[in-house]
This record gives structure tokens, C-alpha cells and sequence, in this order.
């Protein structure tokens, strides 16, 4: 630029604005459909149908029953900030639309070849396309709206370029509606791709609720699922929460919204996290379902363009209703499915999945799912069973707050057999108890740590030869914010180039077999932890990923 005119100021054209908003807005295909499904919700459909070509790039067509678009606002669509969900500062302080921003119809405009076809009545419909400035033309639609997004990224080349094959596309799609059709439960959604349809969830009232769930996350998860529902003043957590034993080794079965919003919150995803804590192993995700109704004046959705994250004005007690429903829900339904462990010693000492048979004139509860789901467990010979039970029965004691209220029938009794390497049976006053030996071990582990970082520290271990770990960008700022906690831990790590640490000294508790496994888990333990949670708070959740690797 010549010189001066650099400094210039003009106003961005309305075509280049909106392309700067498609760029939060309009990720991939999958965002366009997000986008225009959200707009049909809002507008009261009762039944929505998608379909899409070549992964949404070619095409995406979403048309709705819902109360449709009048003529003469059909171009104001199309401009930016221009909507019918808010109008004062008030109603943005109170949110209860999806969308609100003013921002999609136009950013998908600005990327792609758009039309809008909407009738507010039976009769006659409209169309318009070229953008803002486009004139509508008359078009017969139903009562109701239809979106053609055709040729994404067109005007943007370079964006096109970032996009994946098609198959991994439509794989977003699918997500994208699934999520979007357990948020609305009641609301018709079918979806085809490239002619063939997907899936076709009728509309319908609260009991077709649990037959969507389970086409979408599974039989399966509902059968180990319990149905959680339960009020405390303003605030509502209703949905599904699997039992321990139905645990996954990531985190893909955990849907949480709010106010009928997906969202992929933190705290919230914490919180369901504490809840399930004594009662998985430390790598092992719970899943589940959950919808949290909330008065919308006390969370704010406008946090992200894309509005995937909330901010609440009470996180704390929002939390702590979380936490303590969620634990009186797997406490008390894991005993009435017979799930889990109604002897008290033994699920607060966080067996993983402990199980007790009925005492002899009880009535046999149902059938319990299968012990520790799918979790592999290594055998261990009987002696050294034996030693683990033997510390576990001796903990037990020690470390129980509420041991003087628990009669003698609480406790572990006298070791009987060992089972397939794995479990120990044993018999109390109660009747017979399965212990899994493993989780026990990393539980007494995770005892042991605690309370030594309590008492003035954790005796430490030098490697004999540090071991060289090579951590990605985001787990070396983790690393860098997290140093002195690690160091409290007992791990001293050294940075010895970029992206490369030297792990020096681990907890003498720990086996030295994987230190960088060790360090991977607790960077992504601690980088997980809000900024505002001091360790001591923290503490049980890092220390149980630490027990991990002492089992
Ligand atoms: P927002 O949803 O944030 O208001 P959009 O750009 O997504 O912004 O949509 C702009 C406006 O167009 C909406 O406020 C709504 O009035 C109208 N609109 C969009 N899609 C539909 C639809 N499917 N049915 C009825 N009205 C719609
Ligand atoms: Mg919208």
C-alpha cells in the first residue's frame, strides 16, 4: 500500500463483514446445518427434514413446519444483525431461543449460494436468494421454511481446502443432528445423505423421549442407565446416567444441555465427574445424558459465536446441585438395580464395581450387569490378593470418617477365595462381599498419596535414568501453569528444549514402569482444573489419576 494510505480507515463492505463472522460461525458443513436446524426450532417446528449432498458441500436443504417468514422480511433475514428473537438488553440478559445473534442466515449467504423459501400461512410462499439485496420472488411452500445452502466455500477457496473427505464431513453432520435431536426430543427429525436416509425420529411426546435415546446413543446405555430426575427450586437435572459398570474409555458418551442447549461445559462436565468419582477408575469416562433446566436470567449464552459455552452467574451452587444429585441417583439406584454395593465400607473405599450378594432371606435383587464392565484386568496371583486385601481391610478402618457409625457388618469379614485372579470373596455379617482386588490396590494407593501430600509432602523417587518426554504446544503451557503442583505431587520435571522436558523424580508410591504416562495424565488432569480451584479442592481427582499408575 502506498504510503499514508495504509493508515486509512474505511468500513468493511456487508459481504466481507459477514465473511469475517463465517469464520467463527460457518466451521464446516456441520455448522451450517446446526445453524439452520436451531433456526427451525426456534420457529416452532414440529417436524424438520434434512438432507445433504457430497458431505454438505454440495448442497444441504433443511425445510420446516414452523411459523415461517413474512414477505417483506425475507431480505432482513439476510442482514447481519437483523433478528426476531431479541429486541432490548433485557431480553438478551434472558435468552430463550437458540439464536439470537443475527449472524447465520447471513454468514451462510456470504460462503455459499443461499435460498430462503418461507410461507406464514398455507397458501402462498416466497423465495429470495443472491443475499440481502435480492428481491423475493413468489414460490409455493407449505406453511413453513426451506434453506438451500448450495456450494459451501465457494467464494472462500482456501476454507474449501481445509475441509475433509466427504465421509468425515457427514460424520459431523450425523453428529451434529443426533445432538441437536436429543436436545428437542419431541420435535420429528429424519435426514437423508445424498438420497438415502439416515435416520427418522417421529415427533412425539415424553415417552418417546427414551425410545430416542436409545436409537441414538444405544440399547445398551439405556439398560445401565439410570433415569435421573430432580428439582431444587429453579434449577432441574432430569435425563440418564449410567451405572459405573457401563463406564467408557473416552468421554464420547457424555451429552450435557442447557436449557435445551448442547453445550460442552467444564464445570458442568466436572461436576458430573465428582459425582461418579469413588465409583470409576481414574482413566475411565462415565456416560451419560443430561439436561439442566435453569431460569435463563441466571446463565449467559452468549459466550462463543458458535454458543457452545454458558456462563453461569451461581457456578457454585449450580455445581454442587450436580454433584450431590448425581451421587444420590448412583447410590441409591445402584442398589435398587443391584448394581452396586450396599455395603457402605466397601463402595466408599471405591471398588470399582463391588458387588454384594444378598444376604441369606433377603429377596435377590436383579440380575446385576457384568462385573467391571469391560474393563481388562490383569490376574494376580492369591498371595498377592491376599496382601492387597489384607491393606485394603486395614484401611478400611483408618480412613473412614464415618466409621463409628457402622456396625461390625460393615466391614470387609473374613477373605474366603480368590475368583479368576481378580476378585476376592469374602464374608461379613451381612453375607459375602466380591472385592476387585485391582481397583482396591489403586484405591489404597490413592489413600496412602493423599494423605502423605497432607502431612508435609510426597516422598519422592529420582529416576535412575530420566526419562525424555516430547509435549505438544497445549501440554507445555498445562505444564508451565501446573510446575509447582507437580512438584508438590512429588514429579519434578525439567524443560530441555522446546516441547521437550526431562521427568526426573516421581512419587516413590508409583511404579517408575511409564513416568510419562504419569506426567501426560496429570498435565491433562491440571489443565483441566478452572483456574479459580486450588489443588487442595482438586486434590481427589488428581490424586486418583496419579493411583493409576501405582496398580
Ligand atoms: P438468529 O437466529 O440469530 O436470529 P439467523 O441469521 O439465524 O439469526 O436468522 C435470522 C432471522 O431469520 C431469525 O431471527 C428469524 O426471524 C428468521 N428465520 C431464520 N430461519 C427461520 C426459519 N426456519 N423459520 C422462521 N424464521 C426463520
Ligand atoms: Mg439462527
Amino acid at each position: 500500500m502506498a504510503d499514508g494510505a495504509a493508515r486509512r480507515i474505511h468500513e468493511l463492505s456487508a459481504t466481507l463483514s459477514n465473511q469475517i463472522a463465517a469464520g467463527e460461525v460457518v466451521e464446516r458443513p456441520a455448522s451450517v446445518v446446526k445453524e439452520l436446524v436451531e433456526n427451525a426450532l426456534d420457529a416452532g417446528a414440529t417436524r424438520i427434514t434434512v438432507a445433504y449432498e457430497a458431505g454438505g458441500v454440495r448442497s444441504i436443504r433443511v425445510m420446516d413446519d414452523g411459523h415461517g417468514i413474512h414477505r417483506d422480511d425475507l431480505a432482513l433475514a439476510l442482514r447481519r444483525h437483523a433478528t426476531s428473537k431479541i429486541a432490548t438488553a433485557a431480553q438478551l440478559q434472558r435468552i430463550t431461543t437458540l439464536g439470537f445473534r443475527g449472524e447465520a442466515l447471513p454468514s451462510i449467504a456470504s460462503v455459499a449460494r443461499l435460498t430462503l423459501t418461507s410461507a406464514t400461512d398455507g397458501g402462498s410462499g416466497w423465495a429470495i436468494s443472491g443475499g440481502e439485496n435480492g428481491d423475493p420472488a413468489p414460490a409455493p411452500h407449505p406453511r413453513g421454511t426451506t434453506v438451500l445452502v448450495r456450494d459451501l466455500f465457494y467464494s472462500i477457496p482456501a476454507r474449501r481446502k481445509f475441509l475433509r473427505a466427504e465421509r468425515t464431513e457427514a460424520g459431523h453432520i450425523d453428529a451434529v443432528l443426533r445432538r441437536l435431536a436429543l436436545g428437542s426430543p419431541r420435535v420429528g427429525l429424519t435426514w437423508s445423505a445424498s438420497g438415502r436416509e439416515v435416520l427418522a425420529l417421529p415427533p412425539g411426546g415424553p415417552d418417546q423421549h427414551q425410545a430416542r435415546v436409545a436409537a441414538i446413543l444405544g440399547t445398551a446405555f439405556m439398560s445401565h442407565a439410570l433415569a435421573v430426575a430432580e428439582q431444587a427450586g429453579e434449577l432441574r437435572l432430569s435425563g440418564w446416567a449410567a451405572l459405573p459398570t457401563f463406564s467408557r474409555a473416552s468421554g464420547d458418551t457424555q451429552h450435557l444441555y442447557v436449557n435445551g442447549r448442547y453445550v460442552r461445559d467444564r464445570a458442568l462436565t466436572q461436576a458430573v465427574r465428582r459425582a461418579y468419582r469413588d465409583l470409576l477408575h481414574g482413566n475411565r469416562y462415565p456416560a451419560y445424558l443430561l439436561y439442566l433446566e435453569i431460569d435463563p436470567a441466571r446463565v449467559d449464552v452468549n459466550v462463543h459465536p458458535a454458543k457452545h459455552e454458558v456462563r453461569f452467574r451461581d457456578g457454585r451452587s449450580v455445581f454442587d446441585f450436580v454433584v450431590s444429585t448425581l451421587r444420590r441417583y448412583l447410590a441409591q439406584g445402584g442398589r435398587a438395580g443391584g448394581a452396586l454395593s450396599a455395603n457402605r465400607s466397601i463402595s466408599d473405599t471405591a471398588v470399582s464395581a463391588p458387588h454384594v450378594a444378598p444376604a441369606p432371606g433377603r429377596p435377590r435383587s436383579a440380575p446385576s450387569p457384568s462385573v467391571s464392565g469391560d474393563l481388562p484386568a490383569p490376574r494376580l496371583t492369591i498371595a498377592e490378593s491376599r496382601s492387597v486385601y489384607d491393606a485394603l481391610a486395614a484401611e478400611s478402618h483408618s480412613m473412614q470418617p464415618t466409621a463409628q457409625l457402622l456396625d461390625d457388618s460393615e466391614y470387609l469379614g473374613t477373605p474366603l477365595a480368590q475368583l479368576h485372579g481378580v476378585y476376592l470373596l469374602a464374608q461379613n455379617r451381612r453375607g459375602l462381599v466380591l472385592v476387585d482386588i485391582h481397583a482396591a490396590h489403586e484405591r489404597i494407593v490413592f489413600e496412602r498419596l493423599k494423605r502423605s501430600f497432607k502431612t508435609g509432602g510426597i516422598v519422592r523417587q529420582p529416576l535412575l535414568v530420566p526419562v525424555t518426554v516430547s509435549l505438544e504446544p497445549g501440554a507445555m503451557t498445562a505444564l508451565e501453569r501446573a510446575e509447582p503442583l507437580l512438584e508438590r505431587l512429588g514429579v519434578s520435571v525439567q524443560v530441555i528444549g522446546p516441547g521437550r522436558v526431562s521427568i526426573r523424580e516421581i512419587p516413590a508410591l508409583l511404579a517408575s514402569q511409564n513416568a510419562e504416562g504419569l506426567l501426560r495424565d496429570l498435565l491433562s488432569e491440571l489443565s483441566e482444573l478452572d483456574s479459580s480451584e486450588v489443588l487442595d479442592s482438586a486434590l481427589d481427582s488428581v490424586v486418583t489419576r496419579m493411583a493409576c499408575h501405582g496398580a
